[in-house]
């Protein structure tokens, strides 16, 4: 059986993910959510869709009637995530939910207990959970041939444009490069490392506070701290291009990745050469395997659950907190 899938939000990344999903053996784009009637006529006749699997943002609840949808992928601004999670939850049916989950932790969770409560699955769509070359790494990381993790670095942002866009309005984005594009090396220092940080520090500067209102973060630096007594050191921006690095430094060994988290092939080496797993359509691999993980129970590589969600949104919360207090926050 295949996964059928409804996209709610067809902006950039629904548009990404619909487009990749054409290649998928296992999951199958068969509905869309959408205020936009043009874009729905648009994406029907692409994509092959029928009329009685559109839905708009008023009437999607009408989805728990509907027995030839079986998940929405969610793809709209981040502070839209929450409601419209647990309004499908409610409806009955498997949720997908891009990153960030939700704007805090405390959302988070009460999207976690929505779904457990409907009893569907709710993901979250980290995509390089299931990238073939990250994989590499964290499976040497596993098998210990770094040694004794100590360092992580990670490096993660973009310069971004048109200063309307929601990406920079608080309410919709629920902060700023930290939601979009930190997360990435929060999200990393936890697998590359392999646990769970126990404290966190962090440093904001703001260059631009015309672009970037109150609540909206342009560049923070933050550090973590881990059980292990490995550290992390990242930056997350939206004020550079081409920012896009993991490092990775055990007792015995490095990773290197560069881009480490773009769509494009990623790239890399450690001590013992370069990364040779093979070059793939991340959302391509990412909705096969979410569709085995839905349809049959099947284990990811790495969690990609709500759980695993909150467990960012919860350093994301403490990172803010540690901006404002200008001190250490543990978790
Ligand atoms: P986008 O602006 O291109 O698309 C957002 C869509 O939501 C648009 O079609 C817009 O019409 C719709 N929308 C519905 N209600 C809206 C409202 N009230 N205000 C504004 N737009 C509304 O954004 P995007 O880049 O597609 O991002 C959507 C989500 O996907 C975000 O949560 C983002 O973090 C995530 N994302 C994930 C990745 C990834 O690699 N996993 C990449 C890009 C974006």
């Amino acid at each position: 059986a295949q996964l059928r899938v409804a996209i709610m939000g067809l902006g950039g990344y629904g548009t990404r993910v619909a487009n990749a999903m054409e290649s998928c053996k296992r999951a199958k784009l068969v509905g869309v959510i959408s205020g936009t009637p043009s874009k729905i006529k648009t994406w029907q006749s692409k994509y092959g869709i029928p009329e009685k699997n559109c839905y708009n943002y008023e009437n999607f609840d009408k989805i728990k009637d509907n027995p030839d949808i079986d998940a929405v992928y969610v793809i709209t601004p981040n502070g839209l995530h929450h409601d419209q999670v647990i309004r499908v939850a409610r409806a009955g049916k498997h949720v997908i939910c891009e990153k960030p989950m939700a704007i805090n932790a405390a959302e988070g969770e009460e999207m976690v207990k929505a779904c457990k409560d409907a009893g569907v699955n709710l993901l979250v769509g980290y995509r390089m959970h299931f990238e073939p070359r990250t994989l590499e790494v964290v499976n040497m990381r596993r098998n210990g041939e770094f040694g004794k993790i100590m360092f992580f670095q990670g490096l993660s942002g973009f310069t971004i444009g048109n200063p309307d866009q929601w990406r920079l309005d608080k309410k919709l984005a629920g902060g700023g490069a930290m939601m979009d594009i930190g997360i990435y090396s929060i999200n990393g220092a936890r697998y590359m490392v392999g646990e769970e940080p126990i404290w966190v520090t962090a440093q904001e500067t703001k260059n631009d506070p015309v672009k970037f209102k109150e609540g909206v973060d342009e560049t923070i630096q933050f550090q973590l701290g881990f059980p292990s007594g490995a550290v992390a050191s990242c930056l997350s921006t939206y004020a550079m291009n081409y920012l896009d690095r993991f490092f990775l430094n055990g007792k015995d060994g490095f990773a290197e990745m560069q881009p480490s988290t773009g769509y494009g092939p990623i790239e890399g080496r450690t001590n013992k050469g370069p990364l040779t797993a093979p070059i793939v359509t991340h959302q391509t691999v990412q909705m096969d395997a979410m569709a085995g993980i839905i349809l049959n129970g099947e284990k990811p590589p790495i969690p990609v659950d709500g759980e695993e969600g909150v467990k960012d949104l919860k350093i994301i919360d403490a990172i803010y907190e540690a901006v404002k207090i200008n001190g250490r926050v543990i978790l």
